[in-house]
C-alpha cells in the first residue's frame, strides 16, 4: 500500500547528495549526472520518444535500471532530467514496487506537488548546484555565467540563488 500521506524528506535527499559528491569527488562545476548514474550501475539512454510520448522528457525503469531521456530536447533539459531520474532511482525503489508509479513516473512535466516529484526535483538541484560551490562563485558572476558554469538553466540557478541565499 502506497504512503498517500508521504510528505517530502528533504533531509534525506540533501544526505543523499552529499554522499554523491563526497562519492565522486565533486570539487567544480559542472556536475555531470549521466557520469555518476553509469557509474551508480545505471544505464542512460537517449532516445526518440515518438508520438504522444514526446512531450515527455524522460522516465526511469526500475526493472531494466535505466534512464530514458528523450533526446529532442536541449541538453540542459536532458541534464536536468537524468539528475531528476537518478533522484527517483536511488531515493524511491520502493515506490517502485507500488503499482503506481508506472503511472507517476512518465514525467511529462516536473511541476507537480507530488511527494515523490518535489523530492527528486530538490535532489536535482542539489547535485547539480551544490551549495559548497554556489559559496565560491555567486557573488562574483552573474545569473548567465553561474547557468554556464554550472550547465543548468538560468530559471535553476535563479532558484538556487533564492533557496540558498534569499536573494
Ligand atoms: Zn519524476
Amino acid at each position: 500500500m502506497l504512503d498517500v500521506v508521504k510528505k517530502p524528506d528533504y533531509a534525506r535527499v540533501q544526505r543523499v547528495v552529499r554522499g554523491l559528491h563526497s562519492e565522486f569527488d565533486v570539487t567544480a562545476p559542472p556536475v555531470n549526472p549521466v557520469e555518476i548514474a553509469r557509474s551508480k550501475g545505471f544505464k542512460v539512454l537517449f532516445v526518440e520518444f515518438s508520438g504522444e510520448a514526446n512531450n515527455i522528457s524522460g522516465f526511469y525503469d526500475f526493472d531494466e535500471q535505466t534512464i530514458y531521456v528523450n533526446r529532442d530536447e536541449y541538453p540542459l533539459r536532458q541534464t536536468f532530467t537524468v539528475a531528476h531520474e537518478l533522484g527517483h532511482a536511488l531515493l524511491h525503489v520502493e515506490w517502485a514496487s507500488s503499482d503506481q508509479y508506472r503511472i507517476l513516473l512518465r514525467d511529462s512535466e516536473y511541476g507537480g506537488n507530488d511527494p515523490y516529484e518535489k523530492e527528486a526535483n530538490a535532489f536535482a538541484a542539489h547535485l547539480l548546484v551544490p551549495r559548497f560551490l554556489l559559496d565560491q562563485y555567486w557573488q562574483s558572476n552573474s545569473v548567465e555565467s553561474l547557468s554556464r558554469l554550472f550547465a543548468v538553466s538560468v530559471p535553476m540557478i535563479k532558484n538556487r540563488l533564492s533557496f540558498e541565499y534569499g536573494v
